[in-house]
């Protein structure tokens, strides 16, 4: 692509200094505005209050995004924001997974608010160079790339259309801009870019960077789910860039670093001992789970029509732990033992815009070899990394991505689809390597079927019924996301405590948010709707404490202590528990229990549940999965799975299926899993102190401190709308 010559020099279009001040007790007590309808730019202060009762990181973003939309904000408005944040424990060096991004926005695919994390230097070293939270609102009317240099205390906003177009390539080029040709100015820097399918796609996603000293090259995060790519490109952003070169383990302002280092001693010696014989996430990272999804029949497979398939080994963990490079350190921030995000080098590519050339894919995680993996009926490993590339550095969320073409592949096969829809293509699930590959060249290209597909589940149901005639039902039933946003790659159908975890989700179905498969599948801890609605609301709340502060969640469980099978509630992994208690009180100097941060967390959680529900999202309505996630939808998903339905059909419904056709048996079934989830929904309500409809009480509000006005306000006027 050639730009034309006064397009490529960049042009300033704004500047704005600021006073250099070190990181107090985690904070840095001041935000960053930037809107890029005028190139204004301008500091905030962060309040006592502010702290007190939205904490941090996904806290202090969604209050930020709530004080500039209205209700009738739409997420391609000028009014809507990128916020990214980081949090009080965020930067510290001396625990493993402090790096965290949060990145709040109104969503393309949910129109309305998400949140979403990702590794990388970027939030540290956007506290470090003075802000606790990043504002963007409004939209410039060229590309821009916007500098903040915590060197020099100096922000600016400059038009510059880069001739590189994907993030693998702005990372590195930006990097090496911005921090020079020697590694210790290149580690200084962090990048945030989405690759050209942004343009095009809502299931874009932003990627962050960090400079990898041995591979001498930029690495990439991704920020991933709800579209936050869509918005970045929307508002013309090619690039965001931080510079903080004065990096050191004592950067955060800490009160007591004696009891940090206690909490890192004690977990490092965890991993450094035990991680081989648990998850050997330093070797192969999330993608240890493919061969234990599949064997508890969970992985999903053919738009999760199925939970295993005999070719699983082909894409399994050992595949991975060859492929990666072994030995290198790679944490995605400064002190993460555990250091699980691991690369393939000089993977060759044979398609797209860089066939033929060499480049280092970032992963597979889990997610990623399960979703480009069995869910698009694609078993060979060198096309799955050429997807996982692909969508990186297009900046294409994979979760979404899988989900789209999976979903497009069923509608193929059962005939709502056709090749004049297609443009030709033939979706089938035994092509699924080569048919994801053409479409994800097709979203970055802006063109053919593949920028239909990646508009996300719920806008191809509402097309191809629009269009296409297909059955309303039976597309809501086996289209895979939950209030727009796509699920997760893990199958649903035996466990309804995860079936809640994902309906109920506020965001959207994340497993972020909560897992429990394991302990209400296989190890069969929940046994009581109680038990249930107990989970649904300790996990949820105890996972958005990490989004407070910056933190990964991996750490906490994906190592135990040795003793923790012992333990009252091994689940809790109360150690790790009390850890983040000693460096939640270590950073802030206030005295913490465990109870203080999921106090901090059932604030936030409510106030997003309230925000949700003041952009338009009211009633329980919107709190169910499809089918597919909670049993089989065709006699073919049936029949494969019958001695266990059958069997479920005696015991549970109490119902003979001898003599019964599989569809009568599928109804049957059908009624009692629905009615187990409405008793599931009621249950988890009640405990999270959510009326029936699904608006959480003004007691609530006022037990957890938050009955502001304007909440309550919401929740009156939502109570109305029912
Ligand atoms: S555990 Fe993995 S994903 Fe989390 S911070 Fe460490 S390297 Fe990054």
């Amino acid at each position: 692509m050639t730009i034309p010559a006064d397009l490529a020099k960049p042009t300033l279009l704004g500047e704005y200094s600021y006073e250099l001040h070190p990181v107090e007790r985690g904070y840095a007590n001041r935000t960053l505005y930037i809107n890029l309808d005028d190139n204004t730019i301008r500091e905030k202060p962060v309040t006592q209050q502010m702290k007190d009762l939205f904490t941090g990181g996904r806290g202090f973003a969604l209050k930020l995004l709530w004080d500039a939309v209205t209700p009738e904000t739409k997420w391609d408005d000028p009014q809507n924001e990128l916020v990214i944040a980081n949090g009080p424990i965020c930067g510290i060096t001396a625990y493993p997974g402090s790096g965290k991004s949060t990145v709040v926005f109104l969503s393309p695919l949910t129109q309305n608010v998400v949140d979403c994390n990702v590794g990388g230097y970027f939030a540290p070293f956007l506290k470090f160079s003075g802000f606790d939270a990043l504002e963007i609102q409004g939209k410039a009317d060229d590309d821009v790339v916007i500098f903040i240099d915590g060197d020099t205390g100096k922000v600016t906003i400059e038009r510059d259309s880069l001739e590189e177009v994907d993030s693998h390539q702005i990372a590195n080029v930006l990097t090496e801009r911005f921090g020079g040709s020697e590694d210790k100015g290149k580690r200084a820097i962090s990048v945030l870019s989405a690759g050209q399918a942004s343009d095009y796609v809502r299931i874009g996603m932003v990627n962050c960077s960090w400079y990898d000293v041995r591979r001498k090259e930029a690495r990439l995060k991704q920020a991933a789910r709800g579209g936050p790519g869509r918005v970045f490109r929307d508002k013309k952003i090619k690039a965001i860039v931080v510079r903080f070169s004065d990096m050191g383990g004592d950067k955060n302002g800490v009160v007591d670093m004696p009891l940090i280092r206690k909490a890192g001693q004690r977990i490092n010696k965890e991993i450094a001992d035990l991680d081989d014989k648990q998850n050997q996430m330093r070797k192969v990272g999330t993608a240890n789970i493919v061969e234990v999804m599949d064997h508890f029949d969970l992985l999903p497979t053919h738009n999760y029509r199925y939970g295993s398939h005999p070719d699983t080994h082909k894409i399994d963990s050992k595949v991975w732990k060859e492929s990666f490079t072994q030995g290198l350190p790679d944490g995605c921030w400064l002190g993460c033992t555990m250091s699980c995000s691991h690369g393939v080098d000089h993977f060759p590519l044979k398609t797209g815009p860089y066939a033929g050339q060499c480049v280092l894919v970032d992963g597979p995680e889990y997610e990623n070899a399960a979703g480009l993996g069995s869910n698009i009926g694609n078993f060979d490993a060198q096309k799955l990394l050429e997807l996982n590339f692909y969508c990186d550095t297009y900046g294409i969320d994979s979760i979404s991505f899988a989900n789209c073409v999976a979903f497009a592949m069923e509608c193929y096969e059962e005939g709502y689809l056709t090749k004049e829809h297609t443009g030709g293509l033939e979706l089938n699930f035994s092509n699924g390597g080569a048919v994801g590959l053409e479409l994800i060249h097709q979203m970055a290209r802006g063109e053919g079927f593949g920028v239909i597909v990646g508009q996300g589940v719920r806008y191809m149901k509402e097309l191809f019924v629009r269009e296409y005639g297909a059955d309303p039902k039976f597309l809501h039933d086996i289209g895979m996301e939950i209030k727009g946003m796509e699920i997760s790659e893990y199958l649903t159908k035996e466990s309804l405590a995860q079936q809640g975890g994902f309906g109920l989700a506020t965001k959207g179905p994340q497993h972020d948010e909560a897992w429990l498969i394991f302990m209400d599948q296989v190890q069969n801890l929940l046994p009581t709707f109680k038990d249930k609605a107990e989970a649904l609301h300790y996990f949820p709340m105890w996972r958005t404490w990490f989004s407070l502060h910056g933190l990964c969640k991996l750490p906490w469980n994906d190592i135990s202590p040795e003793n923790n099978k012992q333990t009252k509630e091994p689940a809790k992994v109360e150690e790790h528990v009390e850890n983040y208690a000693w460096i939640h009180q270590g950073v802030t100097g206030k005295p913490t229990v465990p109870q203080d941060l999921l106090d901090q967390s059932e604030r936030v959680y409510n106030f997003q549940k309230v925000f949700a529900i003041r952009m338009g999202r009211v009633g329980r309505k919107h709190d169910y999965p499809p089918y597919r996630a909670m049993g089989p939808v065709t006699a073919a998903e049936y029949e494969s799975r019958q001695d266990r339905y059958d069997e479920q059909l005696q015991r549970l419904v109490e119902i003979n299926p001898a003599g019964l056709s599989t569809q009568e048996k599928m109804a049957h079934l059908r009624k009692y899993r629905e009615g187990q989830y409405e008793q599931l929904v009621d249950a988890v309500y009640q405990r999270r102190g959510w009326d029936a409809n699904s608006i959480p009480t003004p007691e609530k509000l006022h037990e957890l401190g938050i009955d502001l006005p304007e909440l309550l306000e919401v929740v009156e006027q939502a109570k109305k709308k029912i």
